[in-house]
């Protein structure tokens, strides 16, 4: 059920529909909106009855949400949610572009493309140190010794770090070192990965599992927002199909679809559902028209050495041209987006 409170509601009218829904054992979320509060209530295994809050000061009304998914769904929150850390943003105004290599090599390595990437000026750096990897023989990071670079990156640069935590003891070391903890395809459905960030005050970006459908995206989302941690990014990466040209093939329809349903900001990485450089640039120029709120690109200064990843990663001219290209299509998708949001007639 959701709560929706009136516009002039105050502090301590929200207050009180939270700690009724609290003594009746169930959860409260509080989400506030431009417009007014609409307050999530979960844990409960059948309908709730709405007569203890429908009498609260600063009740408009109570809503069931029929969706299996409470939190993450525009019933609750219509307006978008943004990422922010620092002057970093994912779900703003401006497009995200969060870029850097696949792992964490080494200092020169993960440096070096950090350079490139604050000169282009981009805000976010992406490094794996702990790798989820097909083979148990594959490189697997460098674990906390790459999440030790990661904190010099954005000391050097001030670019705010992205990094993927594999398992729980992977996700209290990387909540300490990382602004977004990234939680992998291959984990999107590990509920207590999923819990554990949840409980996490950092934000999470969730990738979508490869062969999961679009509600279950949603749901795992909701897992890690049912345990009350509100930033979630999701990101298409590429889903199972026949199809061999292509590592993965990048289901773009996912996004539009996903912001219809949901008020979470979803990115696009056209680096693991291509797993070709070849057409990383095409396919993020894709993404960006279809309105995906940023792009997860892997960068390499020496592709061909890498220890993970290196045949999709950029070469760093061809980054430099990616970043303006995908800016001056996120500026013509906004504009058009505007003009519809204004009612204008679009020719
Ligand atoms: C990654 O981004 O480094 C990664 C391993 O991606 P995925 O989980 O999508 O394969
Ligand atoms: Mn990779």
């Amino acid at each position: 059920m959701l709560i929706v409170m009136n516009p002039d509601a105050t502090e301590p009218d929200i207050q009180r529909v939270v700690e009724t829904i609290e003594s009746l054992g169930f959860r409260a979320h509080p989400m506030p909106g431009s417009n007014r509060t609409a307050i999530g209530l979960t844990g409960n295994q059948g309908a709730v009855d709405p007569a203890p809050f429908a009498e609260l000061p600063g009740v408009a009304e109570c809503v069931r949400v029929t969706k299996p998914y409470k939190l993450v769904g525009r019933d609750l929150k219509h307006d978008k949610t943004v990422i922010r850390v620092g002057e970093a943003e994912i779900g703003g105004d401006g497009f995200a572009m969060i870029a850097g290599v696949c792992a964490v090599e080494s200092r020169e390595q993960a440096m070096l493309t950090a350079e490139v990437v604050a000169e282009m000026g981009c805000k976010w750096f992406r490094g794996g140190a702990f790798k989820p990897r097909t083979s148990p023989y594959a490189f697997q990071g460098l674990a906390e010794e790459g999440l030790k670079i990661l904190s010099d990156v954005r000391d050097e640069f001030g670019l705010r770090i992205v990094t993927e935590a594999v398992d729980e003891p992977a996700l209290d070391l990387t909540e300490k070192y990382a602004d977004v903890i990234q939680i992998g395809t291959r984990n999107m459905q590990n509920f207590s990965l999923l819990r554990r960030a949840g409980q996490a005050r950092k934000p999470v970006l969730l990738k979508r599992g490869m062969s999961s459908t679009l509600e279950e995206f949603l749901l795992a989302a909701e897992y890690i927002m049912s345990e009350g941690n509100y930033q979630v990014i999701l990101c298409e990466r590429g889903v199972r199909t026949f199809g061999d040209h292509s590592r993965f093939t990048p289901d773009l329809s996912v996004i539009p679809a996903a912001q219809r349903l949901s008020h979470l900001p979803i990115i696009f990485d056209p680096s693991h559902s291509t797993g070709n450089r070849e057409t990383v640039i095409p396919m993020a120029r894709a993404a960006v028209a279809v309105g995906a709120d940023g792009l997860l690109v892997d960068v390499h200064p020496y592709p061909e050495r890498a220890l993970c990843d290196g045949p999709q990663a950029l070469l760093f001219d061809m980054f430099r041209d990616l970043v303006a290209q995908a800016r001056a299509i996120a500026e013509i998708v906004k504009q058009h987006s505007e003009a519809y949001s204004l009612g204008a007639v679009v020719k």
